[in-house]
């Protein structure tokens, strides 16, 4: 691996790009920016950004492109993107993946690998929605693959553990749908300038991480 690397986590919501992204923090100390966790941080906070963006969210719906471009350029900028990124959940649409493009080339960087993670629908909705986490930890847990030890609390700081609102079956439903006609173009795209990495992301979850960890290593 040479130098400070961007890779990119494409997939759907519940393919697991949370999971990888936080391993390739782990292993490469590279910074993971979450565009669903700086909104949910927002929301959070309930900053300007944040009550317009829940209104999107709730819905399943994308928040727009250029609420969303402008607060991800702002944490690009930041110090500790200079080691390298992973981006989870970002970009989800052309014009993000174009923005994004444009900014790394200004500082003359570029993207080394856009991983796509595939997981069926089916196991996506059923995935999501046996998601639940920590409220005030983060961690997440997954009620069929991956159960807190005791149930509805957290295994760190045994706080009672909640679902996210757009995890509920017909949110999931619409963010499915969304991720079809939005985001899932942007496979071609990579495909295109020749950085898509694809990976079964239906394998035992060691296997996933295994193909992620080598095509970091790669780069
Ligand atoms: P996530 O945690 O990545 O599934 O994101 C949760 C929600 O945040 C999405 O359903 C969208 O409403 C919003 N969101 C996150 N990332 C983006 C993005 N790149 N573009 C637009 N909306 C986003």
């Amino acid at each position: 691996m040479s130098n400070a690397i961007y890779i990119i986590l494409l997939g759907a919501p519940g393919a697991g790009k949370g999971t990888q992204a936080e391993v390739l923090h782990a292993r490469f100390g590279l910074t993971h920016i979450s565009s669903g966790d700086l909104f949910r941080e927002n929301v959070a906070r309930q900053t300007p950004l944040g009550v317009l963006a829940k209104s999107y969210m709730d819905k399943g719906e994308l928040v727009p492109d250029d609420v969303t471009i402008k607060m991800v350029m702002e944490r690009i900028a930041r110090p500790d993107c200079a080691r390298g990124v992973v981006f989870d959940g970002f970009p989800r649409t052309h014009a993000q993946a174009q923005a994004l493009d444009a900014a790394l080339a200004q500082q003359s960087k570029k993207i080394g690998a856009a991983v796509f993670i595939q997981v069926r629908d089916q196991v996506l909705i059923e995935r999501l929605t046996a998601r639940w986490s920590c409220p005030a930890c983060g961690a997440v847990y997954n009620l069929l693959t991956n159960p807190p030890r005791s149930a509805g609390q957290c295994d760190k700081d045994t706080r009672a553990l909640t679902q996210r609102e757009d995890d509920k079956p017909e949110t999931v439903r619409r963010r499915l749908a969304v991720y079809q006609q939005q985001t899932a173009p942007l496979i071609e795209y990579y495909r295109q300038t020749g950085l898509l990495r694809p990976v079964d992301g239906e394998q035992m979850i060691e296997r996933v991480t295994a193909e992620v960890v080598a095509i970091a290593q790669a780069l």
